[in-house]
């Protein structure tokens, strides 16, 4: 099970080496185009909505764990400032 999407006052930490700053994210999006064509058959995306999005995996890019991952507050909300491991 993955962690979710940090917000405007979380971010995601690793619990192994704490790492806050680089992540390998697998999500799936679900999206509604709209889809524009010119006559020639070439087609431009004029909007995107966001319909669903789905954090899969997010995988620690300095020590590789990807069940390690946690939720934590920003800076500004009393969460940690350095990376440091424990
Ligand atoms: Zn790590």
């Amino acid at each position: 099970m993955a962690v979710g999407l940090p917000g405007e006052q979380t971010r995601w930490r690793c619990t192994r080496c704490g790492n806050l700053t680089r992540f390998d994210v697998v999500r799936s999006r679900r999206t509604k185009e709209y889809w524009h064509f010119d006559l020639g058959g070439d087609a431009t995306v004029e909007s995107s909505e966001l319909l669903r999005e789905v954090v899969e995996q997010v995988v620690c890019r300095w020590c590789g764990a990807d069940d390690s991952i946690e939720i934590v507050p920003r800076p500004d909300a009393g969460g940690p400032t350095e990376e440091t491991a424990g």
